[in-house]
């Protein structure tokens, strides 16, 4: 025999009631069936209760609603017109009661639990009624007749002994009758008095697992409105999945913890009796659902699932007259007890000199009055501080019984936090080993939630989250790139890339789901807001997405500026500007010291040689014990391209002309004539090998006079031919003398420069094609004969490839 429990979500349409009806009449032996009140309906009744005792008459206009909703469903779900009008009177009969009941609440403008309870129980009253009748040959059986509770201080609690005989008794002659039962969950009356009471919301899951416990059912069967019990409130995390089975243990943990799926006290009675619970979805009966039991296979993850309670409140009492105190902590829970109060999380300093309680925010007030009122002696004397109560907080869980044979999870859960800039409040873990639970701020719930879900594999994919800046050529080719590998990653890598954020310098959109890659543009032509860079800096921080990453693909200093913020708020940052590593080098440490305290990234291997791994390569050497003792290096993709381009045929203010139109140079060519973006890459390769430089540092020797880069820039298009012949009379010199030229950036022992100079035949810079890059290490390891890396150093599919490539580094940590 099965107990087979039906939600609110399961009870209420007509269309729900039909699968109702499906899946009972499909089994072959005898079940019985608990039912909720009609979805929803609990809630209303509550509301009208409340909006009568406040005087408000729009408790009738609630009352008409339920009236016309259970008519509704009674009307279309029962065709037999006999079956239907004697429904419908019943149903008339107890809505009545129920309106008298409120008008009575309306008159004396007060409202007695008794009388909460009594509304309250209407709502299984009249959903029982409606599933008994639309299925054939059941019989309706009076719950409030056999399950029964007795007062403790304010709580209703069912006295089990006695309901299980009254339950056993009451189904004596049942199973030879081989009706279907249906009983009406939730509702219960007290031993004493026999008034009705309830079982706490939720409670028709309890009222099923009574029911199987005192008749030996084979199985308690939950039917709701999802597949079965999720690796995380699938309203909250989108990728939670279906877990097949867990432990009673497993389970008592994260529904403790707000997994609203089952009310807690449901999984007690079954699991002394080792009666398995099978968690099915009535809206889909076909998956397999989740099975909850003593033992199950242990399963490949270490944490089983995760749950929260949002709005909690942190009661703290600490000083040092408490250390080595005994009873100090019976105090406080006796205390807490004799008002009720439950605390779901408790943290001690080993110390001994303080304690933190975490209470339902409900509760808070009252917990701090009687802790004052135990300890007011203590505090008077100074000896235990004035009791703190901090609000505004989240309890998270993490749970499974795997966690007691992996070692460190605690130590990857809150590091994995710390990475997103996630802060933990208080924190406790189980004796047990298998809860690990911990306070953040209410803000960082949902955040915390899908840190801990993606980076333990509870999801399918590993998530990251991309803001990318800049949607020039760099910017589209990477959104391009992107697009075109993203099912690839999910499929070979388990990761998922969304970019959440597209900005330009005026406007930007976003969207936590992930931007739709394929159309972009349209998106940010019709949704985008306005931006500035401080605008852009608060909707990034402000949105708290975990596992987040800046992608700079901007030359602007102002959004250079954002990077420390974003560090401090838990964003790693990729760069393709090179603004913030080239900047005063008090700046680039402070960056770099808080990227590595704040347990983030700051990538920018494209700020010199564009997707060449040039600046890994140099930090893998140092990382491994080597030292960088001096570098050679072609890194202007530009200036090569013009050295290279140079002929009898084409003159010089030709070959700076083809460079920006072909998308090698910076918009404006004079900041690669002038060197400075050379020097920049060249201070960006020295720092990164180690050494203290700064762009003034740097000794340069200019290859175009003085005055070509104080004047506007039409005015430096408009002279650039006068500089041809004197190229080409030096271009045709070198050309007889086998040599080239070749812009060189160059590092020894920390000394830099850059300079036009001229190779011959057999220097590696000689053969370097087009805007080609090339860099020699001369390392203590790599000494006689130098290291080289060598390759396209400009462009934008290559520096968007660079920028993927540090993207995805990310992705590995
Ligand atoms: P019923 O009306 O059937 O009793 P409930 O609303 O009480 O249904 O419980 C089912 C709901 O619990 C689901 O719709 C889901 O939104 C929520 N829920 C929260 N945490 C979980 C979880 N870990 N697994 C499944 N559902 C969860
Ligand atoms: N109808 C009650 C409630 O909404 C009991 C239940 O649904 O389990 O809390
Ligand atoms: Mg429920």
């Amino acid at each position: 025999m099965k107990i087979l429990k039906f939600g609110g979500s399961s009870v209420g349409t007509p269309e729900s009631l039909s699968r109702v009806k499906e899946i009972v009449s499909a089994r072959q032996e005898p079940s019985i069936v608990v039912v909720s009140a009609l979805g929803g309906v609990t809630d209303q009744l509550i509301r009208a209760s409340r909006l009568a005792a406040a005087g408000d008459t729009a408790f009738r206009d609630e009352l008409s609603l339920l009236r016309a909703k259970h008519r509704t469903v009674c009307e279309s779900a029962v065709p037999d017109t006999a079956r239907r009008t004697a429904l419908l009177a019943e149903l008339d009969g107890l809505l009545d009661q129920l309106e008298r009941i409120c008008e009575g609440i309306f008159l004396l403008q007060v409202l007695p639990p008794k009388t909460a309870h009594e509304v309250m129980g209407f709502g299984e009253q009249l959903s029982s009624r409606i599933v008994t009748a639309i299925l054939p040959g059941a019989v309706r059986y009076d719950a409030v007749s056999f399950i029964k509770t007795r007062r403790h201080g304010h709580l209703d609690e069912v006295d089990t002994e006695l309901t299980y005989k009254l339950i056993q008794e009451a189904f004596r002659d049942w199973e030879s009758g081989r009706a279907t039962a249906v009983v009406p969950g939730f509702i219960a009356s007290d031993a004493g008095s026999g008034e009705l009471t309830t079982l706490g919301r939720g409670g028709s899951d309890y009222t099923a697992s009574l029911l199987a416990a005192a008749l030996d059912a084979a199985q308690l069967e939950i039917w709701t409105d999802v597949d079965g019990f999720m690796t995380a409130d699938p309203r909250i995390i989108k990728t939670s999945y279906v877990i097949d089975e867990m432990t009673y243990e497993e389970a008592m943990e994260l529904c403790n913890f707000g997994a609203k799926v089952i009310y807690p006290p449901t999984l007690y009675p079954v699991c002394a009796k080792g009666i398995p619970i099978l968690i099915k979805n009535t809206f889909n009966p076909e998956a397999p659902g989740t099975v909850i039991k003593q033992a199950v296979a242990p399963g490949d993850t270490s944490i089983k699932g995760i749950s929260s309670i949002d709005d909690i409140s942190l009661i703290t009492l600490s000083g040092t007259s408490m250390v080595g105190i005994v009873g100090v902590d019976s105090r406080i829970f006796s205390a807490l007890a004799r008002e009720q109060i439950s605390a779901f999380l408790v943290s001690q300093s080993a110390s001994e000199t303080g304690i933190s309680i975490g209470v339902s925010r409900a509760d808070a007030e009252t917990a701090r009055q009687v802790l004052e009122e135990a300890f007011a002696r203590e505090i008077e004397s100074g000896a235990i501080k004035p009791i703190e109560v901090r609000n505004e907080l989240a309890a998270v869980a993490a749970i499974g019984e795997n966690m007691k044979q992996h070692a460190g999870i605690a130590g990857k859960l809150f590091t994995t936090l710390g990475r997103n800039g996630i802060s933990v409040i208080a924190l406790a873990q189980g004796a047990a080993e298998s809860n690990i639970s911990f306070i953040v701020d209410r803000r960082q719930l949902r955040k915390s939630l899908n840190v801990i879900h993606d980076s333990f594999f509870l999801s399918e994919y590993q998530e990251l989250n991309l803001f990318l800046c800049g949607i020039g050529t760099v910017g589209g080719r990477l959104i391009a790139q992107i697009a075109h590998q993203r099912e690839r990653l999910m499929r070979s890598r388990g990761l998922k890339i969304n970019i959440v954020g597209i900005a330009r310098s005026t406007c930007a959109v976003f969207d936590r789901g992930g931007i739709d890659l394929e159309h972009w543009q349209e998106t940010l032509r019709e949704k985008s807001i306005p931006i500035d860079p401080q605008r852009l800096k608060e909707e990034i921080i402000g949105m708290n997405i975990f596992n987040s990453v800046f992608v700079d693909c901007t030359a602007s200093p102002a959004v250079a500026a954002l990077y420390g913020d974003f560090f401090d708020h838990g964003i790693s940052v990729v760069a393709a500007n090179k603004i913030a590593a080239s900047s005063d080098y008090a700046n680039y440490r402070r960056l770099k010291d808080l990227a590595r305290k704040r347990g983030v990234k700051w990538l920018f291997e494209t700020n010199v040689g564009a997707g060449l791994p040039i600046i890994n390569t140099i930090n893998d050497l140092r990382n491994s014990g080597d030292r960088i003792l001096k570098m050679e290096a072609v890194l202007s993709g530009t200036l090569n391209f013009i050295f290279n381009t140079l002929s009898a045929d084409i003159p010089f203010s030709e070959t700076v002309r083809m460079a920006r139109e072909q998308g090698f140079s910076e918009p404006d060519p004079r900041i690669d004539l002038s060197g400075t973006d050379v020097i920049r890459k060249l201070v960006i390769l020295s720092r990164e090998a180690g050494y203290k430089v700064n762009q003034e540092d740097v000794q340069a020797d200019l290859f175009i006079p003085k005055e070509f880069f104080d004047c506007s820039e039409e005015e430096f298009w408009q002279k650039l031919p006068s500089l041809d012949a004197g190229f080409e009379a030096r271009r045709r010199q070198l050309e007889s003398e086998g040599r080239r030229w070749r812009f060189v950036a160059a590092m020894e022992d920390g000394r830099c420069s850059v300079s036009l100079r001229s190779v011959e035949r057999q220097h590696s810079f000689y053969v370097l094609d087009g805007s080609n890059n090339i860099i020699l290490l001369t390392t203590e390891r790599y000494n006689r004969h130098p290291m080289l890396i060598q390759g396209y150093g400009a462009g934008a599919d290559v520096t968007a490839a660079g920028v993927f490539a540090d993207i995805m580094s990310i992705a590995n940590i």
